[in-house]
């Protein structure tokens, strides 16, 4: 009985996928071989996998050998590319072909419906791992044949990229893919070459998958005397080295090789900014080979997003993604560690406490972030680059690793109000320190122009301290773990009282303002009774020079910033109370003091008050309370005064 294919629907984000690449202007088109010869070898890898406990799925008909096939028809202008890897099922088919893994996150809608140039294409797909839709940049008919090790039936999906695929039951007699792509013509300016010439296949395989660690076969024509006679025979021909790029001494691989190979494993289509390669023997011996991206992966900061190394034991891939072996805050670290003093049969339980595994994390971890350092010392303009992509993920490092936490702190970079367009350290933040100053200022919040806007930093412009402008939800945490560098206490502008300049100074305005204070005792008092839903205490400050008001947090509590950031977040919903501050100096507290003195009962007193909290909350660009009753009140204001 001949089975019936049936015809199913791509989803919406795969048709559109499709289209792309069918109408791709990529010049690069040649790329898909890698893409197929990737997915080729990681089949290969996971049966080697799978077979450790199940070595039934070796069936002996499929032959001892691993390799990756590559045939071609000239006339049918066909090119097939086949393993004998783990093979698919049915279900799998539809699963992987026929879906796109990540086509329902949020991030891929859009970025597909942004893509249009050919640049946005090529990082669609690179960071989305599509790679099997590439094939469609040079055919126009897809035909994969499959049967899943261990399995009976094979099916066959075939697809002219139209919106639709068809799937139907198949012979193969073998486990293992065959994916046969019917070329379109060969459009060498539009990057199409002619892929039935073995020449063109062999010179594609060795500039792009030389290190696939299974032979990658072409037969070959060759012709031979015998007889007297010319004969033709054909030939296999393996095109690749074969060898793993981290056993080869560093000295005889090319950047462009190192460059490939991280495209390969990382699904990225652009080269790395760094790779580092670690060699350990000794008590503990592995090979590791690490690749710092040149962007930040789109899924960086969603939590479910899975990272890790890829982990292997004397060349055999033991684990696709090995948590273990990096800090969570350098999962954008790719790369591969090949260890040989691991068993092939680790479990994800296992490898938590395997000291192995805690002592190559410990060393990776350290070339990485001593990598960092060199790169910010003598390549400045690369690291600022990795520092925009990738420095948040790295901030997370200061909460989370103590052990290497001075390490990471002197890689921070900080906007600060020293130079609009830099970037300072806190090294230089220090050499910069007026003489005088002991701490090292810093305030957060939503975006540089609301800081630099705030009426708390009025007093630290004007004797021209610094102050670093936090902005990034990590950088809350980061100074909570972070008390002092080099001697120096970190303190929030924004948090406490604030006393600036000599000694002398201090203690003077200190004086002076508890003087004050004590004469002003009832007056705020007053104050502070209205608004005593929101506000903790009302006093006076220098910590203002122009603006009337501002709120500001007592010095352990959460900045209103962070408290906006759990709320929006979900994670808490906290609203501490916080600590009006007046500026003594300013005439809007020198009248009230003046209303105050002729009438203590004055009513019109806690109206002032509230439009004071208004006007402060504003500033700082914290939501009113109660908008609407502020607007009334500020309508009376002018009735009156009109
Ligand atoms: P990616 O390789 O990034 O996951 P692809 O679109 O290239 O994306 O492939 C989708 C999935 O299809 C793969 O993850 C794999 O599960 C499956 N697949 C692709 N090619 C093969 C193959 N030759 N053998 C077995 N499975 C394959």
């Amino acid at each position: 009985m001949v089975a019936k294919a049936e015809t199913y629907q791509f989803q919406a984000e795969t048709k559109q996928l499709l289209d792309l690449m069918i109408h791709s202007l990529y010049t690069h088109k040649e790329i898909f071989l890698r893409e197929l010869i990737s997915n080729a070898s990681d089949a290969i890898d996971k049966l080697k996998f799978e077979a450790l406990t199940k070595p039934e799925l070796l069936e002996p008909s499929a032959g001892s050998d691993y390799e990756i096939r590559l045939e071609t028809d000239p006339v049918e202008r066909t090119l097939t590319i086949s393993d004998n890897g783990i093979g698919m099922t049915r279900e799998e088919v539809i699963s992987n072909i026929g879906t796109i893994a990540r086509s329902g996150t949020k991030e891929f809608r859009e970025k597909i419906k942004a893509a249009n140039s050919e640049n946005s294409v090529a990082e669609l797909i690179g960071q989305f791992g599509v790679g099997f839709y590439s094939s469609f940049m040079v055919a126009d008919k897809v035909t994969l044949v499959t049967r899943r090790a261990g399995e009976t039936t094979a099916t066959k999906w075939e697809s002219i990229g139209d919106g639709n695929y068809s799937l139907v039951e198949a012979d193969q007699p073998f486990r293992g893919t065959s994916i046969t792509l019917h070329l379109k013509p060969a459009d060498v300016d539009g990057g199409i070459e002619d892929f039935t010439d073995t020449n063109i296949l062999e010179r594609t395989v060795k500039q792009y998958s030389d290190f696939v660690t299974y032979p990658i076969i072409c037969k070959e024509v060759r012709k031979e005397e015998k007889d007297g006679q010319t004969v033709t025979v054909l030939e296999d021909k393996t095109l690749n080295s074969m060898k793993p790029l981290w056993i080869r001494p560093q000295s005889e691989v090319t950047e462009s090789e190192y460059a490939e190979f991280y495209k390969q494993i990382a699904h990225d289509w652009k080269d790395p900014i760094k790779t580092i390669q670690l060699k350990a023997e000794g008590r503990i011996e592995y090979q590791a080979l690490l690749f710092i991206p040149s962007k930040a992966p789109f899924d960086l900061f969603m939590p479910a997003t899975e990272s890790g190394l890829r982990l292997y034991a004397k060349r055999v891939l033991i684990m696709e993604k090995c948590e273990e072996l990096l800090p969570k805050y350098l999962r954008f670290i790719k790369g591969i560690v090949d260890s040989a003093d691991l068993p092939l049969n680790i479990s994800r339980q296992m490898l938590q406490q395997d000291r192995h595994i805690t002592q190559i994390r410990k060393w990776i971890t350290k070339k990485v972030l001593d990598t960092l350092k060199e790169m910010q010392e003598k390549e400045s303009e690369k690291y600022l680059a990795f520092w925009k992509e990738l420095g948040t993920a790295l901030k997370e490092g200061v909460p989370g690793d103590f052990e290497n936490q001075e390490r990471i702190v002197s890689l921070l970079l900080f906007e600060s109000s020293h130079d609009q367009e830099k970037l300072t350290s806190l090294k230089d933040y220090v050499g910069r320190m007026k003489e005088e100053q002991k701490d090292i200022y810093y305030m957060t919040g939503e975006s540089r122009q609301m800081i630099e806007n705030s009426p708390h930093l009025e007093a630290f412009k004007e004797r021209g301290y610094e102050v670093l402008y936090l902005t990034e939800t990590v950088d809350e945490f980061l100074v909570q773990s972070l008390p002092e560098f080099e001697g120096k206490k970190l303190k929030s502008a924004s948090k406490g009282a604030v006393e600036l300049g000599s000694e002398e100074e201090k203690e003077k305005a200190k004086k002076d303002l508890e003087e004050r204070q004590k004469e002003n005792a009832d007056l705020l008092e007053v104050l502070k009774k209205k608004l005593d839903t929101y506000i903790k205490e009302v006093r006076l400050s220098n910590r203002l020079t122009s603006s009337p008001v501002c709120l500001v947090s007592g010095e352990y509590d959460y900045s209103p910033h962070l408290e906006r950031l759990l709320q929006r977040s979900k994670m808490m919903d906290i609203k501490q109370k916080r600590i009006m501050e007046l500026n003594p100096k300013h005439p809007i507290f020198l009248k009230l003091q003046e209303r105050f003195n002729a009438n203590r009962e004055d009513s019109t007193l806690g109206d002032y008050a509230e439009i004071l909290l208004g006007y402060a909350l504003i500033a700082e660009g914290s939501e009113l309370p109660d908008p609407v009753r502020f607007n009334t009140l500020v309508s009376e204001l002018i009735l009156k005064t009109l």
